[in-house]
C-alpha cells in the first residue's frame, strides 16, 4: 500500500520513511505540504501522513485540500502533532484528519495507526463497492421498468388499434367466450342483426340472436372452433330481428390466452343476400336462355339445334359400343295446301297437334324434335330398324285417326337405321331423308325403311 508523507524536517522524514518501508509500505515523500499537495493530486495515496507545520502549506490546509477533491476511493489522513490541545485536535478533525501521531514518531502508535486505517480503507472500499453494486443494480431496474413501461403503452395502443378495428371493420363480428356467452358485438353485427350491444352483450348467442336451426349450426362451429380449429366462408341462413332472412358466409377463428389455450372465439358473417338473390335469378335466367336455345317455340318440342347435338351424341355413343340406333324423319302430307286453304294460323295449330301426338306415342327415352317447317324427326336409341318401322307405323296411325278440324291430317315417315360403315350423323340423315322422298313418291301416309337401292334412284 502506497503512503505519501509531507514532511519539512529531512531527518524525521528520513526516520519515517525508514519505518513505513519495514512495515511494507510503499513511500512518496514531500518535504513541504505544496509538494505533497502536487504529488497527491497526480497520483493518489490511500494514507496520507503530514506534519503540522511546514511552510508554503500546513498540515491542515493539506488535509482540506485532500477533503475538497472529493476523490473516489477515501484517503485516510494522520496529523503529526506536537500539540496536545483539545482545540487543536478539534481544528485537525474539522480540516478533515483521521489521526493523530505525536511528535516524537513511537513506532507502535505509528503502527497502530496504519493497522486502523487500512481496516478504514478496507471498510470503505467494501462499501464503495457495495454501493456500486446497488448503483448499477438501481440503474438496470430503471431501464427495465422503462422497457416495461414502453411494452406496456405498446399493448395498449395494439389493444386499442384492435378494438376500433373490430368496431368499425365492415363485417359483422363478435366473440364468444367456451359457454357460448357474447363479449363483443360490433356496429356491423348491429346493423346486420338489427340487436344493439346492450341487449346481447353477456348473454348466450342461442338466447336472443341466432335461434333453432341457425344456433345450432353455429353451436357446431363453435364446437370445432373450440378444439382449434379455424373455420372460413362457410354458408349458411340467418335471422334479423325482425325475422329477415339473410344468406350469410361464417368464418371463425379461436381466442387463446398467453398459455395458447383456447378461451373463446371469433365469428365474422360477411351477409351476401344481394349476392345470392342476384345468383339465384341469373340462374333461373341462364336455364330460361338454355331452354330457348334449344326448344321450339311453337310446339315445345326440341329445336332443330338441339336435335342435332343429341344426335351427334348418339351417334357417337352407338359406334364406340356397336349399339343400334334408328331415326325417324316425319313430313306432314300437303301440307301447303292446308295453309293456303285454311290458313297459316289453323296450320300452326296442325303443327302443334302433330307435335303432341308424337310426342304422346314414343317411349321415354326417345328424342322428339321438330325438324324444321312441317318435317318432325325422332331419334331412337338402341333401336334396330324392325322396332323403328313398327313405332314409325304406330306415329302414322295416331296422326291419320287423330280427330282433325278442317281435314284429315297424315304424315310421311322415313326410317333409317345406323350402319357401321357410316362417317356421320349426317349420312344417318339422308338415308332416312331418301326414306321420306320414297313414301311421297309412294304416295304419302306411309312408312318406307332405308334400302341400299334408294341410292340409285334419282330425286
Ligand atoms: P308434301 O306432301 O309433298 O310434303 O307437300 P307439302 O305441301 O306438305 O310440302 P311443301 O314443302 O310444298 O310445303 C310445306 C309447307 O309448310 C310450306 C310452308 O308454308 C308450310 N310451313 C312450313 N313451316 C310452317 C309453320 O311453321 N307454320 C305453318 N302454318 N306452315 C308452315
Ligand atoms: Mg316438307
Ligand atoms: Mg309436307
Amino acid at each position: 500500500m502506497r503512503v505519501l508523507i509531507a514532511e519539512d524536517n529531512a531527518v524525521a522524514l528520513k526516520v519515517l520513511e525508514r519505518n513505513l518501508r519495514q512495515l511494507g509500505y510503499e513511500v512518496v515523500s514531500a518535504s513541504d505540504g505544496a509538494a505533497a499537495w502536487q504529488a497527491y493530486q497526480a497520483d493518489p495515496t490511500p494514507i496520507v501522513i503530514t506534519d503540522w507545520e511546514m511552510p508554503a502549506m500546513n498540515g491542515l490546509e493539506l488535509c482540506r485540500a485532500i477533503r475538497n477533491n472529493h476523490n473516489e476511493q477515501y484517503t485516510y489522513l494522520m496529523i503529526l502533532t506536537a500539540r496536545g490541545q483539545k482545540e487543536d485536535k478539534l481544528a485537525a478533525l474539522d480540516a478533515g484528519a483521521d489521526a493523530f501521531l505525536n511528535k516524537p514518531l513511537d513506532l507502535a502508535e505509528l503502527q497502530a495507526n496504519l493497522r486502523v486505517a487500512e481496516r478504514i480503507l478496507q471498510a470503505e472500499a467494501t462499501l464503495q463497492k457495495q454501493k456500486q453494486q446497488l448503483q448499477d443494480l438501481n440503474e438496470e431496474l430503471q431501464t427495465q421498468n422503462e422497457s416495461l413501461q414502453q411494452s406496456y403503452r405498446l399493448i395498449e395502443h395494439a389493444n386499442r388499434r384492435f378494438s376500433e378495428l373490430f368496431e368499425h371493420v365492415p363485417v359483422a363480428c363478435f366473440t364468444v367466450d367456451l359457454e357460448g356467452i357474447i363479449h363483443e358485438w360490433n356496429l356491423a353485427a348491429q346493423q346486420l342483426y338489427g340487436y344493439t350491444k346492450e341487449e346481447v352483450l353477456f348473454h348466450p348467442f342461442y338466447e336472443k340472436v341466432f335461434r333453432g336451426a341457425a344456433a345450432s349450426r353455429l353451436h357446431e362451429m363453435l364446437h370445432r372452433v373450440m378444439q382449434g380449429a379455424i373455420i372460413t366462408g362457410v354458408e349458411g341462413e340467418d335471422y334479423d330481428s325482425e325475422g329477415n332472412l339473410h344468406y350469410v358466409l361464417r368464418s371463425a377463428f379461436p381466442i387463446r390466452n398467453a398459455s395458447r389455450e383456447v378461451v373463446g372465439a371469433i365469428v365474422a358473417v360477411v351477409d351476401v343476400t344481394y349476392r345470392v338473390e342476384y345468383e339465384n335469378q341469373l340462374k333461373a335466367l341462364n336455364l330460361r336462355l338454355q331452354s330457348l336455345a334449344v326448344t321450339d317455340g311453337l310446339t315445345g318440342l326440341h329445336n332443330h339445334r338441339a336435335f342435332q347435338d343429341y344426335l351427334e351424341e348418339q351417334f357417337q355413343g352407338a359406334m364406340r359400343q356397336t349399339l343400334p340406333l334408328s331415326l325417324i324423319l316425319m313430313d306432314v302430307d300437303y301440307f301447303k295446301q292446308y295453309n293456303d286453304t285454311y290458313g297459316h294460323q289453323a296450320g300452326d295449330e296442325v303443327l302443334r297437334k302433330v307435335a303432341q301426338i308424337l310426342k304422346e306415342h314414343v317411349r321415354d327415352g326417345d328424342f322428339v324434335a321438330r325438324y324444321g317447317g312441317e318435317e318432325f324427326v325422332i331419334v331412337l336409341p338402341r333401336t334396330e330398324s324392325a322396332s323403328a318401322v313398327a313405332v314409325a307405323e304406330r306415329l302414322r296411325q295416331a296422326v291419320e285417326s287423330a280427330e282433325w278440324t278442317h281435314r284429315p291430317i297424315t304424315g310421311s315417315f322415313g326410317v333409317a337405321s345406323l350402319r357401321y360403315d357410316m362417317e356421320t350423323r349426317q349420312e344417318l340423315i339422308e338415308a332416312a331423308d331418301r326414306a321420306l322422298y320414297q313414301a311421297k313418291k309412294n304416295g304419302r301416309n306411309r312408312v318406307e325403311l332405308w334400302d341400299y337401292r334408294m341410292l340409285f334412284q334419282v330425286a
